[in-house]
């Protein structure tokens, strides 16, 4: 199975910590609507020429508009794409379709709309409950937005919203990370994604943190709150599934689930990836990616050539590194699976590691799977890290 990914490069307002290509209007509305319609043309002319290759004609089981902020998109924006991908590829007829929402952009009636227009599930950028939190990161919604926001997409008819939550922020305190999960859990979303603040170089943040008016959370700090998100959220019936993801039962993202399970996918729009393989072997497996820029994006397709920006082929040692990482980062590694698709024995080969992060109950062996523990997530890049 494979995925299909969109990148919407437009935000209403660049986040502080946010080091994702978009871009918010600068020009005059006009110009900047302009901007979004010549996009979306180059977006258009993207999938149809990727669709022209008989390679990708294969059955895809999600799709996922992400960015940016797609929810700044209309609803009539969005089923033409989509109209678009099922014309030119084969959706398959259960496929999970996501669209990054953050809650200062919808009322019920454009939710109501994006459901109509065949999406089905929504990633909602909530972040926080607290609106001084939300303020530090230069958000545009606030606490009660959201919560309106997620009862509207109930109302709407979607089934399945996700919220993305970020943790660690200077000062916070446990029982305000607390709070903020339990306010989550108590809207009853179908998945949470728990991020730790990072401070990316190139953003205001990390500029404020260099000039200190900004100090993070020190380790110990971050770490606690993390072993927190996992005591909350696993307590309210949620299967933490992936260091940052946790699900209800059957809620996991199967988005995200191919991303880190190397299945192909293919990603258009400025700054998107993709990643293709000719077979399970992951025979000739390449990645690519396109140019993070706008206006440069689409002057290639009006050219009709592809925006690239460079591509590596994976190698098989490249291919069990990431492997080994992307299994250790969420369900575990399935060791016949491993040993079938990578020709390679992952319990020969680190026999001594595995025993030790038994012994130090940070990984366990169920059956043919070894999974980190929650103390092993806590330590997850350590770990991956130590086997390469
Ligand atoms: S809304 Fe999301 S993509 Fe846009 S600037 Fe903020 S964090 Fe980045």
């Amino acid at each position: 199975m494979a995925s299909l990914y969109l990148h919407i490069p437009f935000c209403e307002h660049k986040c502080i910590y946010c080091d994702f290509y978009s871009i918010a209007p600068k020009d005059s509305p006009n110009e900047h609507h302009a901007l979004v319609e010549r996009f979306l043309r180059a977006l258009k002319s993207e999938i149809v020429h990727r669709a022209g290759e008989e390679r990708f004609h294969v059955s895809y089981e999600t799709v996922f508009f992400g960015g940016g902020t797609p929810s700044l998109l209309s609803p009539s924006n969005i089923a033409d794409v989509l109209n678009l991908l099922s014309r030119s590829f084969t959706i398959d007829p259960g496929a999970e379709i996501t669209l990054e929402t953050n809650p200062g952009t919808v009322d019920i009636q454009k939710l109501r709309d994006f459901r109509a227009a065949g999406v089905n599930r929504l990633s909602m950028g909530i972040q926080s409950f607290h609106d001084d939190d939300l303020k530090f990161l230069s958000r545009i919604h606030s606490s009660d937005q959201a919560k309106h926001c997620v009862r509207n997409a109930y109302e709407a008819g979607f089934e399945n919203v996700s919220f993305d939550l970020i943790f660690a922020l200077p000062s916070q305190t446990p029982a305000r990370w607390r709070s903020n999960l339990e306010q989550a859990v108590a809207l009853h979303p179908t998945h949470i994604s728990c991020y730790s603040l990072i401070v990316e170089p190139n953003t205001p943040l990390f500029r404020m943190v260099e000039s200190k008016q900004v100090s993070t959370l020190n380790a110990d700090d971050d770490a606690a709150l993390y072993e927190m998100t996992m005591e909350v959220l696993t307590r309210h019936g949620f299967e933490q599934y992936e260091v940052s993801n946790f699900a209800q039962p059957g809620f996991r993202s199967r988005h995200n689930g191919n991303y880190w399970n190397h299945s192909n996918y293919l990603g258009f729009g400025p700054s998107a990836h993709s990643f293709w393989s000719d077979d399970q072997e992951l025979r000739n497996a390449k990645r690519w990616w396109n140019i993070s820029n706008v206006v440069g994006y689409s002057e290639r397709l009006e050219r009709g050539t592809l925006p690239l920006a460079g591509d590596e082929a994976l190698g098989c040692s490249q291919l069990i590194d990431e492997a080994i990482m992307l299994g250790l980062r969420s369900d575990g590694i399935d060791v016949a699976g491993f040993r079938k698709r990578y020709a390679s024995d992952f319990l020969a080969d680190h026999r001594d590691r595995i025993a030790e992060l038994e012994r130090d109950s940070l990984a366990v062996l169920e059956g043919e799977r070894l999974r980190l523990t929650p103390k092993g997530y806590l330590l997850c890049d350590e770990i991956c890290l130590s086997f390469r």
